[in-house]
Order: structure tokens, then C-alpha cells, then sequence
């Protein structure tokens, strides 16, 4: 799968979990890896790491910022990982 259809695909996941409103950017100025932004419900990946794993890694951090736990700073609680796990077996 290629970098086009690997942002479909994102694209296609955002829809079936619900998360219509949320939008998937690709921008290598974040110099590697992704972020998920909850104030402005986008998902920014650098399209030179742009993965299945990452994609889902961070459509997980919607959940979690959904719940807006204080309490962990990375996002990467319990909550994350059972959300993380749920897209994988799913998707
Ligand atoms: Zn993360």
C-alpha cells in the first residue's frame, strides 16, 4: 500500500469509528512520527513514517482526549492501550 492509499485508508478508519469531524494531515515539518491535536481534531503525520501501526497509534489519542485525563502526560495510559488494542484486532 502506498502513502496515497495508506491516507485513504486513515481516512476510511476515521469515518467507521465516528470521528467524521476529525481531519488526517500529512506534514514532514513535524520531523517524524505523529501527533493527535484534540483542540483542533486533527491528526498530523509525517508522511515519511506514515505506517498502519502509526495510524492507529494515533487515532487511539482520540479516545484519550475525548476523556481529557490530567494525569498522564504522554496520553499513552491503560485507556490508550485498550483503545490501541481494539483498532488493531478490528482493523
Ligand atoms: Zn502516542
Amino acid at each position: 500500500m502506498n502513502k496515497e492509499e495508506l491516507a485513504k485508508w486513515a481516512r476510511m478508519i476515521l469515518d467507521n469509528e465516528r470521528h467524521k469531524t476529525w481531519k488526517f494531515v500529512a506534514d514532514r515539518h513535524i520531523g517524524g512520527g505523529g501527533i493527535c491535536l484534540g483542540d483542533t481534531k486533527t491528526i498530523i503525520i509525517d508522511p515519511d513514517a506514515l505506517t498502519f501501526g502509526l495510524i492507529l497509534h494515533e487515532i487511539a489519542h482520540i479516545k484519550k482526549s475525548r476523556l481529557r485525563c490530567k494525569d498522564d502526560l504522554t496520553g499513552h495510559s491503560g485507556i490508550f492501550a485498550d483503545e490501541f488494542t481494539r483498532l488493531v484486532n478490528k482493523y
